[in-house]
């Protein structure tokens, strides 16, 4: 057994962390109170070959592997959660959907500029009536000669301001429960399709959610996804990777809160001594600290899995459940840690706050992934 990073992964790791102090961190508070979209760090990783991480090169991308993929998403949340989520959703539900279930054609057209980075991947499963239950998409497609045509809503998609096409889910066969949902490659520019901006978060102001609006928009034939009435089973596959990302970022948000703890608690006296010399607060920063290596490690594993091409779906449920709890509590202690200072914008731990709060919601609310654990391991 060994729990050393390879070459590769200490490179890609020594990279990003660099990247993340000198050109994520600077403007992140600023973004985080005017909710500006850094799309510039975007070209930037795209510059350094990071946009199609996991991805085969002959697509554009690195073929690097997840454990790769989640360090670069532990950096860049480390000091930014708008910009970690943004990347992580580009990676493991934009580009991985088209990647495991495309044609050699779809993976030219559609996988190959999402490597690159000239547009952002995003993916459109969510509706305002089917959350937790996806299952439940009201969006419909039918065939009419060449075309598919879809009418319905998505809410909540993440990057579809910055995509010119992402794959979304629509129910083509109502008799057939779950198994006639299928999904379609839809480009954002088509006639009848609107994405919606306008939505006022508790945190991650920085990246970009959206509303999808779907009005008889024409798709060609050739852009279902997939086999039809497979979209639901594809989605959920999907879901498991993107939990990896989640997960990560939930390691580096915490990571994050608890170095700025540690930095604060040496520096600030009370009573004449610095906080960090009280046992209550080394207590808090020792399970911190305790805590954010569990979860990183359960990370690393859920990755390790899927890069040995072994089942990995209870582990990445697994690690973004822990992950995401474990990252509010660790946010919560770091607000505490800081006193009433915690409580200002200006010590940056109620962002970090604030950002952790959407990791037990989204890719499945911490009651779906107990639900998903559940399942596999026999109830
Ligand atoms: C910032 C942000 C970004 C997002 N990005 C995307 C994206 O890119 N693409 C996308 O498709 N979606 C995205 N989502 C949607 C996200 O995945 C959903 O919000 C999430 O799955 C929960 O669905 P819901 O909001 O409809 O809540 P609901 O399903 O209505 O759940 C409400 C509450 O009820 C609980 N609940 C529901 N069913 C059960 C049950 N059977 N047993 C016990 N408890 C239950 C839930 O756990 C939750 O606590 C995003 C959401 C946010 C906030």
């Amino acid at each position: 057994m060994n729990f050393d990073l390879d070459q590769e992964q200490l490179m890609i790791q020594k990279m990003i962390r660099e990247f993340a102090e000198e050109e994520v961190a600077p403007g992140a508070d600023e973004r985080d109170r005017t909710g500006e979209f850094p799309r510039d760090i975007f070209y930037k990783l795209a510059d350094l070959g990071l946009m199609g991480l996991p991805f085969p090169e002959e697509f554009g991308g690195g073929d690097g592997d997840t454990v790769s993929f989640a360090i670069v998403v532990e950096e860049l949340s480390r000091v930014c959660g708008s910009t970690g989520i943004t990347y992580s959703a580009h990676i493991s539900l934009g580009g991985a959907p088209i990647n495991l279930f495309g044609t050699p054609e779809q993976k030219e057209k559609y996988l190959t500029p999402v490597c690159k980075g000239e547009y952002l991947g995003a993916f459109g499963l969510t509706e305002p009536n089917a959350g937790s239950d996806a299952g439940g998409t009201q969006t419909t497609a039918y065939l009419d000669g060449d075309e598919w045509v879809i009418n319905g809503s998505k809410i909540f998609i993440t990057n579809a301001s910055y995509a010119k096409n992402l794959a979304l889910t629509a129910v083509t066969d109502k008799s057939k429960g779950t198994n006639g949902i299928t999904a379609f490659i839809v480009p954002t520019d088509a006639p009848g399709f609107t994405v919606l901006n306008n939505f006022e978060k508790m945190g991650l102001h920085a990246s970009n959610t959206t509303e999808l609006v779907m009005d008889n928009v024409r798709v060609p034939k050739e852009n279902l996804l997939g086999k039809e009435g497979n979209g639901f089973k594809q989605f959920l596959a999907t879901l498991d990777g993107g939990r990896i990302g989640i997960a990560a970022m939930a390691v580096g948000i915490a990571q994050g809160a608890y170095e700025k703890s540690l930095q604060y608690a040496k520096e600030r006296k009370q009573f004449g001594q610095s906080l960090s010399s009280f046992q209550a607060i080394q207590f808090k920063l020792a399970d911190m600290a305790m805590n954010i290596e569990l979860a990183r490690n359960l990370t690393y594993k859920a990755a390790w899995l899927k890069d040995q091409g072994r089942k990995f779906k209870k582990e990445a449920a697994m690690a973004k459940l822990f992950a995401s709890e474990m990252c509010m509590r660790v946010c919560d202690q770091a607000v505490q840690i800081h006193g009433g200072y915690g409580y200002m914008k200006e010590y940056q731990v109620e962002r970090y706050m604030r950002d952790a709060k959407l990791l037990e919601i989204g890719e499945g609310t911490s009651e779906v992934q107990r639900m998903v654990i559940a399942k596999t391991i026999g109830c």
